[in-house]
This record gives C-alpha cells, structure tokens and sequence, in this order.
C-alpha cells in the first residue's frame, strides 16, 4: 500500500515510475500538471534512479523528444492535455507506424465540462484515428495498474499506447496498492531503419502491419480484465455500457433500480465487440453512459441490430455537454431525483475569474487599452494563459481568444485583411509554445503587425512552471527571427510607466511592419512562492 493518498495524475506517474521509464516528457495544461510534477519531484529526490523529467517547449516537442527515448530503447512517457494533443497529432498520428521497442504511453487529460480548457473534446477519437489501444482509468488504483499494464502493451504490440484521463479522476485523490517496481530497459538502439523511417516506401509497409495488429487489439480487448460483465442473466430489460468514471455514477444508482440490468464496463479499447454484441443481444434495451463525446455511442449505432433500442447521448437520454454525475445519470436510468437541499444561489456574490490583484498583465493591458482609444480602429488579438482574463470586465481588451499561438497568426491575417492598428498579446511561454512560427511569417511577408509579449519570467496558468528559456534572451530570439532591432521595446509593466508605454506602442502601430513590445515583470504567485521557499 502506498503510504498516501494520490492524486489520479499522481498514480499515472507513480506507474510510469514503477513501469522502469527512462524519460518523461510534458507540457503543462490542466488537469494533466500535476504529472509531471510528481516525476520531477521524484527526479529532483533522486527516487528510482535512472530517469529524467522534462517540461518542453510544447506538446509536439515532448512527443517527439520521448519518441527517441524510446528509439534507444528505453520506455517514455509523455503527459499533456486534450487540446495539446492537436499540437502534437503530427508525431502521435505517425508513432503508429512505428516499430516500438521501448514502451511509449501517452497520458492525456480530457476536460469534460471545461473547467479549465476551451472545448470539450475527446481524446478516446484520436485513440480511435490513430488506430492504436486506449485504457481509461475509473479510480486511481486503476490509473496505476492501467499505466503499468500501457507500457507492457506498447512493447507487446510495438505500439504507442494512450491512457485517457478526465479532470475529475486526475484532480481526486485515493490510496492505492503498489506493486514490485520493474527495472527500465536496457540502452539498445533500434537497428532496423525500415521501422522509424517513413518514406512512402516504408511508411506503406509499416501501416499494413498496423492494420495487421488490429484483429490482436481487438482479442486483447475480449479478454481484458478492465472489459468486464456483471448483473442479471438471461434475457434483461436493460442492458448498461459504462466507460470510465461512468461506471462509478451507475453504480452508485443502479441499487435503486427495479428492474434486472446487465453491465459492461469497457476499460480498453478498441471496444470488444463480441461483449458489445451480446450485451446487445441480451437486452431490451441498451444505455450507454460515457464520459466525453458519442464514440462509444456511435460505434454501437453501427453494429447493432436495427431493431435495438439504443439510448445515450445521441438521442438526449444522457446530457451531451459537460460532465457526467450521480444525479445526470440518475436521470437517464429513469430514476426519480434524490431529495436535496434547497439551495438559491441568488444570494451568494457572483464571483468572475479575474487576473490577481496587482498582477503585470492589467498595467500591460491598460496601457494597450488607452492606446487602442486613441488610435481609433484596432484589432487585439490574444492567446492562452492567465491573460486571456483580459478579455473580461474591467479590462475587456482582448477580442479573440482561439488556441495556442493564434494570436500571432490571427494579427497577421487581420492585418493582411486591411485593418490598421493590429496587436497580438501573447506569454512569454506561449510564444515559445507555438508563437515563434508565427512570427517568422509576419517578418517573411513585413506584416504591419505589433506583437505584445508580456513576459512573467513563468507559465502562470498551470501553477509557475519555468519558462524554458530565461526572460533575458527573449530579445535576442526575436531579433535572431528577422525583426528589426529598432522595433524591438523593453518595457516594464508598472503603472509608473503607462504614459511611456503608451507613447512606444503608438509608434510602433504607426510602423508599416512587424514590431515587438516585451512588457516584463514577474507574475505575483511566483515571486509569492519563491519568497516563501526562501
Ligand atoms: S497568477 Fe500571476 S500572471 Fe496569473 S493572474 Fe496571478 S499574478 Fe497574474
């Protein structure tokens, strides 16, 4: 037994550690932080030995840099959430072609509800497109033994394999049994070329081996112990498919049902059809409850029989946006509510998310809204980090918010468009993420465009991780990318500054080309942190 209660994201790394990995590789996005940082906790304590830790530039960089851990050999793990898999699609979709030796597992978090994330998608589809097995953890003990168990399946299929997480199980802590640790695999550099080579030649053979190892996925999946059945026999009125944390709320309410059910819990995909099928077979009636989008749902709708009566998302039976609860799925068996409280929530204070009082990014973003004012029409553009909070009251300054690095990207196609007066706001991290491209277009085409960094020296959205490189060779990066020295400011974001800040972006927004304005001062959490580690 583990001596503490672990968070969801922390037995994900726990069984990576105990899976012998080599290398960890990351981004940081909620709610999938908190794995990488128990890994460079337990780096940094020197615990297991013989590994490394790393937070990258962006999700397609820990990708990549865990896909060569494994090339030598050795077993990776690489953690990120549901919309940074976008970023990295381009390694993950072509590592399914590839010949895995050392085990490679990616853990991503899916945000159901969008606590913390601008859409709702799910990962389970990318697990899907590229062909490859998904496990799906309902309780933290399953987050370990599931961890432990993708890496031995990426090794056995020559595979990578995706462990899918939703907020509420990565953010919920559990005690959990541990198991022996395994040792890491030895250094031993594939030799093969044809396997990590693809050149249409190659890449042609490689993915008929992967349409080969499918008929292997799907017998793996009839005779997984996280595919199981339970409940009545014969002929039910109701039969009930879960997957992850869906089977926790069903079983919470199926002891009030007056009617015999039969189970399937699916834990790992792809789906296993045979149970699937006489589940269907035995059943009046089929429900289905998953935590994400329709897949599951979908697919079913495929292979059933016309006649089957199939409810779930698709037809309105289960809610279709936001998480899944004991009460929701209370309501889609037909279950009368529970009695609750009473509550009016008129009474308490609304309470919007706001920057921290203080914070760089409101004295940045005042001095952008008077200049905008003043200059009469103007586009702002910004991107993802706490100073997307900008984009609400009081400040209200940003007016697009879309993804990692658009707002560069979007200036220039503002810009491009005709309309003066173009500035993108972006972090100081963000733009090593995915701005950096972005501005190499605007100083390839000279677009009129004025980038505003604002630089907190850390990515204070996801709890002040270190921006990958130090704010001092900011500068010298967006210089080294082609814009003109002149064009470049240093300004410190303090109110006492806002007049002589005001004056340099007006001129830079006079300027008929591309210019950078970095706003620096420390984000107050992480100073907070730091003085009280002191
Ligand atoms: S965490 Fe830092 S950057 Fe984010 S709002 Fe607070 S002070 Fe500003």
């Amino acid at each position: 037994m583990n001596d503490r209660a672990l968070l969801g994201d922390e037995a994900v790394a726990l069984g990576a550690l105990h899976a012998g990995i080599g290398a960890a590789y990351g981004y940081p996005g909620t709610p999938s932080t908190e794995i990488m940082e128990y890994l460079l906790d337990a780096e940094s304590n020197g615990a297991d030995g013989g590994f490394v830790a790393r937070w990258s530039a962006n999700e397609k960089t820990a990708f990549e840099e865990a896909l060569g851990t494994s090339f030598c050999g050795r077993r990776a793990l690489v953690t990120m959430k549901h919309v940074g898999l976008n970023v990295a699609a381009d390694p993950f979709m072509n590592a399914a072609l590839l010949d895995i030796k050392g085990g490679i597992v990616l853990a991503v978090a899916d945000d159901p509800g969008m606590h913390s994330s601008q859409n709702e998608q799910d990962s389970r589809y990318f697990a899907d497109f590229a062909m490859i097995p998904c496990l799906e953890p309902t309780d933290q003990q399953e987050a370990y033994d599931m961890t432990r168990r993708a890496f031995d399946l990426s090794e056995e299929l020559s595979l990578p394999v995706m462990i899918r997480l939703v907020t509420r199980l990565s953010h919920s802590r559990a005690a959990i049994e541990t198991a022996e640790p395994r040792r890491p695999n030895p250094l031993n550099k594939t030799e093969d070329r044809t396997g990590w080579t693809l050149i249409p030649a190659w890449a042609r053979k490689r993915y008929a081996e992967l349409i080969g190892k499918q008929e292997k996925m799907a017998e793996l999946s009839e005779t997984s112990p996280y595919n199981s059945v339970s409940g009545s026999d014969g002929k039910v009125p109701l039969g009930v498919i879960t997957t992850g944390l869906a089977r926790n709320y069903f079983v919470e309410n199926a002891v009030d049902l007056d009617t015999d059910y039969r189970h399937l819990h699916i834990g790992q995909s792809p789906w296993p059809k045979e149970k699937i099928r006489s589940l269907i077979d035995g059943s009046e009636r089929l429900l289905i409850l998953e935590e994400g989008m329709p897949l599951l749902e979908r697919y079913i709708r495929g292979i059933g029989r016309d006649s089957a009566s199939v409810a779930g998302k698709l037809d309105g039976t289960v809610v279709r946006q936001g998480e899944l609860n004991p009460d929701n799925v209370r309501e889609a068996l037909g279950l009368p509510a529970r009695a609750s409280l009473e509550f009016d929530p008129g009474r308490l204070p609304m309470r919007p998310p706001q920057l921290c009082q203080g914070c760089p990014h409101e004295d940045s973003y005042r001095f952008i809204k008077e200049t905008a004012a003043k200059i009469g029409p103007s586009v702002v553009t910004s991107d993802i980090g706490c100073y997307a909070l900008g984009v609400l009251p009081p400040l209200q300054v940003p007016e697009t918010v879309v993804c990692m690095g658009a707002s560069i990207t979007m200036a220039k196609g503002a810009a491009e468009a005709g309309h003066p007066n173009v500035m993108a706001v972006i972090g100081d991290s963000t733009f090593y993420h995915s701005g950096l491209t972005g501005l190499v277009d605007c100083v390839a085409d000279q677009a009129a465009v004025t980038i505003i960094i604002m630089d907190n020296s850390t990515v204070a959205m996801t709890g002040g991780q270190t921006t990958r490189l130090a704010s001092a060779r900011l500068p010298q990066v967006v210089e080294g990318l082609g814009v003109e020295a002149e064009h470049i400011h240093i300004l410190d974001a303090m109110r006492k500054d806002h007049d002589a800040n005001v004056a340099v972006l007006e001129k830079e927004l006079a300027y008929r080309g591309p210019s950078v304005i970095i706003t620096v001062r420390e984000c107050l959490e992480t100073l907070r942190k730091k003085r009280s580690a002191k």
